[in-house]
């Protein structure tokens, strides 16, 4: 498969096998997440902790002064340009970095500083003298590794003689090397092999063991068992630590089984809404209508940014090519473009180099784009069974009213599938109005 910006001339509307829905891949969307990342995610819930030890007092941390670190490390942080820890940090650091260690199952949304947290728990462990693997990192891809090895090198900065190395495929060591880094971040099947069959790392020298996005983890076959196998084999003392952005069942499961004695903390996401957001429909007869009506939308009221979502590749490159005929400047974000590509057409059009960003399901979570006024669903969300899916429904639109800003959202309907948008509208108990294309006075 190519992955290409479309023809003008329209004949990728013929491809076949692009026409497929995107379906979500949690390690990409956690690797895009970081690439396009700015700043801490704020959540205005307060951080819930579990302690397994409920009489031992507990603290937490206004500033990172506070917590007595390595003054190499310190300045590390702040030239970063941390000033102060972020709301799970204050919480979890203390305890990441306590005598003796603990351990910790963290939960929280990505972008709230997890990775920061536990790279500065290793890096303060760390001792810098001894040539040999101290700290170890799971993760669940080549690319994520290497994202938390990057934080470790400029955290690390001034650390000079603290080292990474990247146990991931590829990574050739040459046999009988001694590896003396002090770091190792890798893939579960990557690090079980150089732990047991090559004997690259001594597990029971490992001080702080991470496992990292453990909800991506538990996604990947075989991953949750060659974690457990690694764990099993680290010593008593060994500080155990995992993260995870989401809490099912299943991410707690694995975590009890591979983490003694926890502690817990948790920040609760900030709840998407859909209070301060003007929803209309327009009825339509075929795909060629939604697009003129898109059209009057457009041109009826002043848009900033607008983000317009398609069911199918097909018809996101369908509209993307009509878009682009009649002279907007328009991106499509697809799942067949590579990560790094996603993450390219993410940041012009957070840099405004676009105005339209037509998308699959692939964007249809967690990428904030502060500047975004309207959402257009070309096509309404529906799961396997025809179903509406609410979920989708509400983190599409969910992301216009952020920040306390009022957002529009417009819902392109054939006939046949008004009764899944009165579901919708049942559903969130929330007014989707009728909107006639042609008298755009109508909008609020
Ligand atoms: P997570 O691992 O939860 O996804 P990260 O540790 O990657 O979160 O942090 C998210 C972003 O916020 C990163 O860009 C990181 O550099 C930044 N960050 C982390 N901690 C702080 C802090 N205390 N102050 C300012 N920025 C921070």
């Amino acid at each position: 498969k190519s992955a290409t910006i479309p023809n003008i001339d329209g004949s990728v509307d013929r491809i076949e096998e692009d026409d497929e829905d995107d379906v979500v891949d949690l390690a990409a969307n956690s690797l895009l997440n970081k690439l396009i990342r700015q700043s801490l995610v704020e959540s205005s819930h307060r951080v819930e902790v579990l302690q397994k030890d409920p009489s031992s007092p507990l603290y937490s941390v206004k500033t990172f002064e506070e917590l007595r670190l390595k003054e190499e490390l310190l300045k590390g942080i702040y030239a970063m340009g941390f000033n102060r820890p972020s709301k799970i940090q204050e919480m979890a650091l203390p305890m990441m970095l306590a005598h003796p260690p603990q351990n910790l199952i963290a939960q929280s949304q990505s972008g709230t500083g997890k990775t920061a947290a536990f790279v500065l728990a290793m890096l303060s462990r760390v001792n810098a003298l001894k040539l040999f693997p101290q700290c170890l990192c799971l993760a669940p891809t080549y690319e994520l590794a290497l994202q938390t090895g990057r934080v470790v090198e400029r955290m690390g900065k001034f650390c000079v003689d603290v080292q990474v190395m990247y146990a991931i495929r590829g990574n050739r060591i040459p046999r009988d090397t001694d590896v003396t880094k002090q770091i190792v971040i890798g893939t579960p099947g990557t690090v079980l092999d150089w732990c047991f069959k090559r004997k690259l790392i001594d597990l029971t020298k490992i001080r702080v063991f991470v496992l990292d996005e453990a909800d991506v983890m538990i996604d990947t076959q075989g991953f949750a068992d060659q974690s457990i196998r690694i764990q099993r084999a680290l010593p008593n003392e060994c500080q155990m630590l995992l993260f995870s952005a989401t809490f099912e069942d299943s991410v707690w499961q694995f975590a009890e089984r591979i983490i003694p004695d926890p502690n817990v903390i948790k920040l609760r996401k900030e709840e998407l809404t859909l209070n301060n957001i003007q929803q209309y429909y327009v009825l339509c007869g075929n795909r060629k209508d939604k697009y003129q009506a898109l059209c009057n939308i457009y041109g009826g009221i002043t848009i900033g940014q607008a983000i317009i979502f398609c069911q199918t590749r097909r018809n996101a490159k369908w509209l993307t090519v009509e878009m682009m005929q009649d002279g907007h400047q328009v991106s499509l974000l697809s799942g067949e473009l590579t990560v790094d590509q996603r993450a390219s057409i993410i940041q012009r059009f957070r840099d405004g180099k676009e105005k339209v960003l037509i998308t699959t399901n692939v964007c249809a979570r967690g990428i904030d784009v502060k500047q975004i006024t309207i959402v257009v669903n070309f096509d309404l969300p529906v799961n396997q069974a025809e179903e509406p899916d609410y979920e989708t429904y509400l983190h599409r639109i969910g992301r216009t009213g952020r920040f306390g800003k009022k957002g529009l959202a417009f819902n392109m309907i054939e006939v046949d599938k008004l009764p899944l948008l009165m579901k919708i509208q049942d559903h969130f108990n929330s007014s989707i109005k009728q909107l006639d294309p042609e008298d755009m006075d109508e909008i609020e």
